[in-house]
C-alpha cells in the first residue's frame, strides 16, 4: 500500500485547477497520498512504478449501475425501456439467486475495474452478497439495501426490507473493504409507495445514510406517477422525505425546471447516463443546464443488460457529444467531462473527501494510462485526448486504496479464466429454460 510513481510523463489531477504536471512523482504511503512532486522522494519506499510512457490520474467513479446485470449482456435487445424491463426481469427471475448476484458483481467489478473506474455506486439485490464479491476484486463498492412494494428475487416482505436496511451499517463493517458511505437503493417512485418512501426517508435519517433511486429516466414514468400522484417523481421524492437527506437521482433525463430548482435546493446529485439513454432511447438529459442551475453531476453507466458494458470511456464521449447536439459544440469542455467522471462522480456519491481527485491526503485510487498507442498520439490537448480518443484499453495499471488491483491489464485478486468459466457455466441456465433474448 506504499508507492512511488516515478517521472510521470502527465499527471492529471483533477484538482481545483486542474493542474496537469508533466515529468511529475507521486508518493502514496499506506494508501494515501502523501506527497505530489516533493523535492526529495523518501528513502524508506522501495516500490516504484515508472511513470514514463503513462498518464497517471484519478479512477473513474461511475455512480449509477447494476453490476450483477453483466450477466445479461446482450439479452435484451431493440427494445425501449419498457420492452427492456419485461425481458429482463424474466431472464433475472430465472437465474439471479444469491450466488449469481454475487457472480455476476464479481465480473461487473472485474471489468470495472480494468477499464480504469475504482467507484461504482450500485443498485442490485441481495447486496450483502454483492459487495463481498465486489470488495473480493478490489472495487471501491458502493451498494445498499434495495426496496421496493413487491417481494422481488430475494423473497424479502416490506418490514424484512426495512430491517435488513437498519442492520446493514454492521454488515458494511463486517464484510470490509475500501470506505464507503451507508447507503439505501429504494427502486423508484413507480415502485415503492409515498409511504413506504417515507419509511425509508426516515431510517436513512436516523441512520445518517444516503439514497440512490431512479428518478425521471423515461417520459413514460413521469405520466404514470402524475397520473397516480399527480406529482413529478422529484416532487414524490420531496414530499416524502428523500430529498432530507443526501441523494443521486438515478438518470434524470425528464427533470423540469421546477424539478430541478427542487432537486438544487435539496443539494441532490443526478447520475447522468447518455450511453444507455440512447440506446433504450430514453432522451437526452440537459446536463450542461442541470450542471448551470447548480446540480452536481457525475456520469454512470447503468448496467449491462441496457448499456452492454460498464465503458466510462464512451460514457465520457457520448456525454460531451450530447452537449454538442443540445447546445454547440463551443460548449463542450472536455476537462469538464473529465470532472463529471471523476471529482463531480466522487461529490454526487459524498466520497470527495475520500477520493475523485489526486491531492495530497486523499486515498490512493489512481489509473495509469498508457500512452504508447498510436491512437493517443501525438498530444495537443490532454483533457480532449482522455474524453475523445482514449478507451478502457489504454488503462494499464489500477490502484484502489494504494493496493495494486490491476497489474498491466490483469486483475490481481482474481483469477480471469476461473471467471470466466464460472460465468459461463452459470448462464447455461437460460439456454435450459429457454428464455431466449430477442437478438435481431
Ligand atoms: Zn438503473
Amino acid at each position: 500500500m506504499s508507492f512511488i510513481i516515478k517521472n510521470a510523463k502527465y499527471v492529471y489531477t483533477v484538482n481545483g485547477e486542474d493542474s496537469i504536471l508533466e515529468g511529475a512523482n507521486i508518493v502514496v504511503r499506506d494508501g494515501v497520498i502523501e506527497s505530489i512532486n516533493p523535492d526529495t522522494l523518501p528513502q524508506d519506499i522501495h516500490d516504484i512504478y515508472d511513470g514514463k510512457d503513462r498518464l497517471i490520474m484519478p479512477g473513474l467513479i461511475n455512480t449509477h449501475s447494476h453490476l450483477a446485470m453483466t450477466l445479461l449482456r446482450g439479452w435484451a435487445e431493440s427494445v425501449n425501456l419498457d420492452g427492456f424491463l419485461e425481458l429482463v426481469w424474466a431472464a433475472e427471475g430465472a437465474i439471479m439467486d444469491k450466488p449469481t448476484a454475487a457472480l455476476g458483481t464479481e465480473l461487473g467489478a472485474a471489468e470495472a475495474l480494468k477499464g480504469g473506474t475504482t467507484t461504482v455506486l450500485d443498485m442490485y439485490l441481495n447486496p450483502d452478497a454483492t459487495h463481498a464479491a465486489a470488495v473480493k476484486v478490489g472495487l471501491r463498492h458502493v451498494a445498499g439495501p434495495i426496496f421496493f412494494d413487491f417481494p422481488g428475487l430475494d423473497g424479502l416482505q416490506w418490514e424484512e426490507r426495512m430491517e435488513f436496511g437498519r442492520k446493514w451499517p454492521a454488515i458494511l463493517k463486517e464484510i470490509g473493504g475500501p470506505e464507503i458511505p451507508t447507503y439505501f437503493m429504494p427502486h423508484s417512485t413507480y415502485t415503492d409507495s409515498p409511504e413506504h418512501l417515507r419509511e425509508v426517508a426516515d431510517l436513512a435519517a436516523e441512520l445518517g445514510a444516503r439514497i440512490h433511486l431512479h428518478v425521471s429516466e423515461t417520459l413514460n414514468e413521469n405520466n404514470m406517477v402524475a397520473e397516480r400522484y399527480k406529482k413529478s417523481p422529484t416532487e414524490v421524492c420531496r414530499d416524502t422525505g428523500i430529498l432530507d437527506v443526501p441523494t443521486v437521482f438515478g438518470h434524470g433525463v425528464h427533470l423540469s425546471e421546477s424539478d430541478v430548482a427542487i432537486a438544487q435546493s435539496h443539494k441532490t446529485a443526478v447520475a447522468h447516463c447518455p450511453s444507455s439513454n440512447l440506446k433504450l432511447g430514453s432522451g437526452v438529459a440537459d446536463y450542461l443546464n442541470y450542471c448551470e442551475r447548480g446540480l452536481t453531476v457525475g456520469l454512470g453507466t447503468d448496467g449491462c443488460s441496457s448499456s452492454n458494458d460498464l465503458d466510462m470511456w464512451i460514457v465520457m464521449r457520448v456525454a460531451a457529444h450530447m452537449i454538442s447536439l443540445k447546445h454547440s459544440p463551443a460548449d463542450v469542455r472536455p476537462s469538464q467531462i473529465v470532472r463529471a467522471a471523476t471529482i463531480d462522480g466522487a461529490k454526487a456519491i459524498g466520497i470527495d473527501h475520500l477520493v475523485g481527485s489526486l491531492e495530497v491526503g486523499k486515498r490512493a485510487d489512481i489509473i495509469a494510462i498508457d500512452l504508447t498507442a498510436l491512437h493517443l498520439t501525438p498530444i495537443h490537448n490532454v483533457a480532449a485526448l482522455l474524453v475523445f480518443a482514449a478507451g478502457r484499453s489504454d488503462v494499464s495499471d489500477v490502484w484502489v486504496d494504494g493496493n495494486r488491483v490491476v497489474d498491466f491489464r490483469k486483475p490481481v485478486q482474481i483469477d480471469e479464466q476461473d471467471l470466466r468459466k464460472r460465468v459461463a457455466e452459470r448462464v447455461k441456465v437460460l439456454e435450459e429454460l429457454k428464455v431466449q433474448p430477442n437478438a435481431i
